[in-house]
């Protein structure tokens, strides 16, 4: 294989030169094609790609684009591969790289920040300020997989150091690609808003990041946790996740006052906003005590209409997160490893990375009730066979 010399290998992992590799055309047009396998860099190593978990966001970019961005613009017909929630085994190491060991299994984070700008030196790099700011004489080198640069929809991928998280050995490869969505919930209730344990919280819409916001939320000592939603069965999940109440939101008159009477008359002192519903905003901001956060973790379609007299009067706290900053999907993940929750309670689908397509028109139309739809490469199976 053409690695450069200064690029570690070993002889248990052969790296070939070119790979197969989902490519987003017009909207909605994907295509497997063949790809050079790309090379690691300083501080990169080469992952090779084992599971893909399908997110909401990526069939928001291969039908519409954003929030993808591809030297400076749309995604489409720029021989993009698409995909953000992957794990794998670590092939290859860039020069100078010592952190991680060939063999060894990761998780990856999206968000490689340019490493330079304000936000990215203070960790905050899924905010960085060069976002898609990593091509031509603009190049700072900032990455983020599957949005402004290559993602996991292939079978090779590289990847800065900071992005990745060592997965234990008693975690199965579908589980290890939910770390990232559970690192995200944990973003938005400790770093932003810092959650304190013992405080009341509510998250609207079991969603994947909405039913593993309810399992972070409870390891983290939240009490009561009350999950709202439209979907019984999503729900009943939840209640496995560590909702202490549910609630749907069909079968009651006014969910606000609902929340409020088992809370024992009281509004709660956090909302994570997960359902990207209309009226979703203001009933959480409805929902929260005088003094209470509203953390913003969905996109509504259309601007939603918020009493602002409201959070003003009662100094109420209201944030957007985006992404799984601060090495929160480090936290996630042990969180995860002890078993604090199970995080394959929402994985519901596996296919081959070769029937992607199947594999999204499940995410998509929710075939079989299916929240979340797991692509897996065959060369991870066959070595897992070889093994045994
Ligand atoms: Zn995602
Ligand atoms: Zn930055």
């Amino acid at each position: 294989m053409a690695m450069p010399d200064k690029v570690k290998t070993h002889a248990d992992f052969p790296i070939p030169d070119t790979m197969k590799a989902w490519v987003l055309g017009d909207p909605g047009e994907l295509t497997l094609k063949d790809k050079p396998v790309p090379v690691p860099k300083k501080a990169e190593v080469l992952v090779r790609i084992d599971a893909v978990a399908i997110c909401a966001t990526d069939l928001e970019i291969i039908y519409h684009g954003p929030p993808a961005q591809i030297e400076g613009g749309a995604p489409h017909n720029k021989n993009f591969t698409p995909g953000h929630e992957y794990m794998g085994t670590v092939v290859a190491l860039g020069p100078g790289v010592d952190e991680y060991e060939i063999g060894e299994r990761v998780t990856v984070e999206i968000h490689a920040g340019c490493g330079q700008c304000k936000r990215c030196r203070e960790g905050m790099y899924t905010s960085c300020h060069n976002y898609g700011q990593n091509y031509g004489d603009v190049d700072k080198g900032h990455r983020a997989n599957g949005f402004t640069t290559d993602g996991g929809f292939c079978e090779y991928q590289v990847n800065n150091i900071n992005t990745l998280v060592h997965v234990d050995d008693s975690m199965s490869d579908e589980e290890a690609t939910l770390v990232v969505t559970a690192g995200t919930a944990m973003y938005g209730l400790t770093e932003l808003g810092g959650l304190v344990a013992g405080e009341s919280v509510v998250v609207t819409g079991p969603g994947p990041i909405g039913l593993l916001g309810v399992a972070v939320a409870k390891a983290l000592g939240a009490q009561p946790v009350i999950l709202t939603g439209t979907r019984d069965n999503r729900l009943e999940i939840g209640k496995k996740l560590g909702a202490d109440y549910v609630v749907n939101v069909r079968n009651v008159d006014d969910t606000v006052e609902e929340i409020k009477r088992l809370n024992g008359g009281k509004g709660v002192d956090y909302v994570v906003e997960c359902s990207a519903a209309s009226n979703a905003i203001n009933e959480a901001c409805q929902m929260v005590n005088r003094g209470g956060k509203v953390c913003l973790a969905a996109f509504p379609g259309e601007p939603p209409e918020v009493d602002v007299a409201h959070l003003v009067r009662n100094n109420i706290y209201v944030y957007g997160i985006r992404g799984e900053g601060k090495s929160a999907t480090h936290r996630a993940e042990a969180f995860m490893r002890q078993k604090r929750f199970d995080a394959t309670l929402i994985h519901t689908h596996t296919f081959d990375m070769e029937d992607l397509k199947e594999a999204i028109r499940y995410a998509k139309d929710r075939v079989e009730d299916a929240i979340k739809v797991v692509v897996k490469n065959k060369h991870a199976q066959s070595q897992k066979i070889a093994a045994e």
